[in-house]
């Protein structure tokens, strides 16, 4: 199997990338995703606030989704979904799995659009037990948003960038008890606008200067130890859930130890992390259009 374009990704950025390839010129573009649903995190992103440059409205993430995907429909790109990139080699060879088997696809240009992933409650160190009831954020979002699950009742939010305001104010709206969102530093790490709409309309609790140091709980969380980076100062304080949002990492995995091959580009949150959708697609409409151009038929 062969195709000039492979783009690896279809979130917002690969598919605009994907977009902007293909009004350029290039006509053999392949656009896989390992998830069943093209959009990336933007369908399990129920919230309003997307598209404002790109659409002059501020759009659901499903909206943002079938806005670029009605528009990749009258293109010729090839879309194939449950179809993972598992590995990318020097000699411009890829391999997919999806289905019906491995495949090995050899490509001219690669753009990775492959997103972001979560900082986990790994990361930190933090004493006891790893009981059920500790999610990331996009975990948290992805359960209720996309499949209808719960996640607990009272629930404590550690980290306070946009997931972590936005996903208080969703949770509150589901009828759970967020006891407070922690944050190390002295200060929100969200946008302004997320904080007054999620925090302040909602009047939850903030607790700054302070992080989770330990987890309690046998087969189910049952309380996390909170502590004062300031006086070092500790508090226990009950709850069944714990939601973490400890900041993004851009996946770049597949490539690592390739270095900087004239074939390799990157967009979207693979590449930097982007805090809002219009940013990640301008970025990724100019790569687009750069690659395409040089693959023009
Ligand atoms: C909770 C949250 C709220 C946000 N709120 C807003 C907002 O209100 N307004 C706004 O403008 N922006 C918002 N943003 C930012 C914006 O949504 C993102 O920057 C943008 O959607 C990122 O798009 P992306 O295509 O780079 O990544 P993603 O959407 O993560 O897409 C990456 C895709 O790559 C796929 N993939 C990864 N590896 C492979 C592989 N090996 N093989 C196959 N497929 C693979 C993944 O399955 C995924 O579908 C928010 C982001 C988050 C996380």
């Amino acid at each position: 199997m062969q195709t000039e374009l492979l783009i690896t990704g279809a979130g917002a950025a690969g598919i605009a990338a994907a977009l902007s390839a293909w009004e350029a010129g290039c006509r053999d573009i392949l656009l896989v995703d390992r998830r069943e649903q093209p959009g990336g995190i933007l369908p399990q992103c129920l919230h309003e606030g997307f598209g404002l440059a790109s659409y002059g409205a501020e759009l659901t993430g499903p909206d943002y989704t079938d806005r670029i995907t009605e528009r990749l429909a009258q293109t010729g790109v090839r879309l194939a979904l449950g179809t993972e990139v598992l590995a990318v080699r020097g000699d411009k060879t890829a391999v997919l799995s999806d289905r019906s088997g491995l495949t090995e696809l050899c490509f001219e240009r690669l753009i990775l659009a492959a997103g972001c992933r979560e900082r986990s409650i790994g990361s930190l160190p933090v004493a006891g037990t790893r009981p059920a009831g500790i999610f990331t954020a996009g975990q948290a979002q992805e359960m209720m948003n996309l499949h209808g699950q719960d996640v607990g009742r009272e629930v404590l939010i550690l980290g306070s960038g946009d997931l972590g305001l936005i996903m208080a104010r969703q949770l509150v709206l589901a009828g759970k008890h967020v006891i407070a969102v922690v944050e190390q530093a002295a200060r929100h790490g969200g946008m302004a606008r997320n904080y007054h709409r999620c925090i302040e309309a909602f009047r939850i609790p903030m607790i700054y200067r302070a992080t989770v140091s330990a987890l309690h709980g046998r087969s189910r969380l049952s309380g996390v130890t909170l502590r004062r980076l300031d006086s070092s100062a500790e508090e226990y304080i009950p709850c069944d859930t714990l939601v973490t949002a400890l900041g993004l990492i851009p996946e770049r995995e597949l490539v690592r130890g390739l270095g900087d091959p004239d074939w390799l580009f990157l967009a979207g949150n693979c590449h930097r992390v982007h805090e809002l959708v219009d940013s990640a697609v301008a970025e990724a409409e100019a790569i687009g259009a750069r690659v395409g151009g040089e693959l023009a038929v």
